[in-house]
């Protein structure tokens, strides 16, 4: 199964969103320091005083990064949603694998971007919606089934966050290659309202654990699975069934350890965050080489996250992340690592 060959470029899609200054940050003085320039390009700027400073070490306080595609306050759900995902469900339907991410700090959006609020529902929901009216569309050439499931990877443990007391569940790889999640959850409605609720719930069961930095840092990774079967209605021409994942992520706040004088059980959570963001961020990058300097080893091996999505990562699949970022002076040094982080995602 080879994708065409102008749709390579698009294997890995690298996404900016600048969420909106929030009151606890105007409330402490916070400015402004990161901003959208134009739809690729976002720049921040030092919030230091020290002028001299910068001068004598040659470099500016500003500075910009680029995307595919950036976004600003302004930005709408259903506008980051179509620019970002809504060209994914095509190619799940027809049988290929996809995952979109939402990376970045506690505090920055990632959440408001996957599940979002009632009002203004994220990309899990309007990616099912349309999922749905694709299939409906093509229902008298194709019988399609779609089932979910929403869990968590916690501390390397993997957790149903529709059956949080079914405890952790185990990853086994079947003798057709295929991984799976020993007795999660499957929920197959296609009832908008109904899928917000479920999904609402199910993230109100995620380990949130306080820290020093913040009260619910979310230490955990959320995953939401989507597997189409799909079998063509026309005889003889195709008795095949064809099925396509996608896989969308909430990861598990970026925020470094040291930060947040983690000790002991946190500390370790965060050496497990690191383990499966470090593990993710090497896949990323031997998909943005690929073409460049060949094929790469990829091992995935190195975290339950990388082994769940590895269908999903690299052949023909796509991968889209949406880093997430404040606009405050307050948050800069988070801000910095973010937008090197998905900069390189890309250029490396
Ligand atoms: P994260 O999941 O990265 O920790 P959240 O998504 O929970 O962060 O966002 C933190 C707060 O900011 C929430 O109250 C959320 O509703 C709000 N928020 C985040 N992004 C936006 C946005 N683009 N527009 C409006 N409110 C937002
Ligand atoms: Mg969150």
């Amino acid at each position: 199964k080879d994708l065409p060959e102008e749709s390579k470029d698009h294997q890995l899609t690298v996404a900016l969103r600048i969420r909106p200054l929030n009151e606890a940050e105007s409330d402490e003085g916070a400015s402004v320091v990161a901003q959208r320039v134009d739809d690729q390009m976002v720049v921040l700027m030092d919030p230091c005083e020290d002028t001299e400073n910068h001068l004598r070490a040659n470099r500016s306080r500003e500075k910009t990064y680029m995307f595919d595609v950036a976004f600003d306050q302004q930005a709408q759900q259903e506008e980051v949603y179509v620019a970002t995902t809504k060209n994914l469900i095509e190619g799940v339907i027809a049988g290929y694998n996809a995952t979109v991410f939402a990376y970045g700090p506690t505090g920055a959006g990632k959440t408001y971007t996957m599940l979002g609020v009632d009002s203004e529902p994220g990309i899990y929901v309007r990616t099912l919606n349309d999922l749905f009216k694709d299939i409906e569309a093509c229902k008298d050439e194709m019988d399609c089934s779609v089932y979910m499931s929403y869990l968590e990877i916690y501390n390397e443990m993997i957790r149903d966050l529709l059956n949080p007391s079914s405890g952790y569940l185990d990853l086994r790889e079947d003798a057709k290659g295929e991984i799976r999640i020993a007795g999660i959850t499957e929920f197959s409605t296609s009832c908008a309202k109904e899928i917000m609720a479920l999904l609402t719930k199910g993230n109100k069961q995620r380990t949130q654990e306080p820290t020093a930095a913040n009260k619910t840092s979310s230490r955990s990774h959320a995953i939401l699975q989507v597997t189409v079967k799909q079998r063509s209605r026309v005889k003889n021409i195709n008795e095949e069934v064809r099925m396509g994942k996608l896989f969308m992520v909430d990861l598990a706040g970026t925020e470094r350890a040291s930060q947040t004088q983690n000790r002991g059980m946190r500390m370790k959570e965060g050496a497990h965050i690191n383990r499966s963001l470090l593990a993710l961020a090497n896949c990323i990058n031997a998909l943005s080489e690929r073409g460049g300097r060949g094929a790469q080893f990829v091992n995935y091996r190195d975290s339950k996250l990388t082994r769940l999505l590895k269908d999903a990562l690299g052949g023909n699949s796509r991968t889209v992340m949406i880093a997430h970022i404040s606009p405050a002076s307050t948050n800069f040094e988070e801000s910095r690592n973010t937008l090197m982080y998905a900069d390189k995602a890309k250029n490396i």
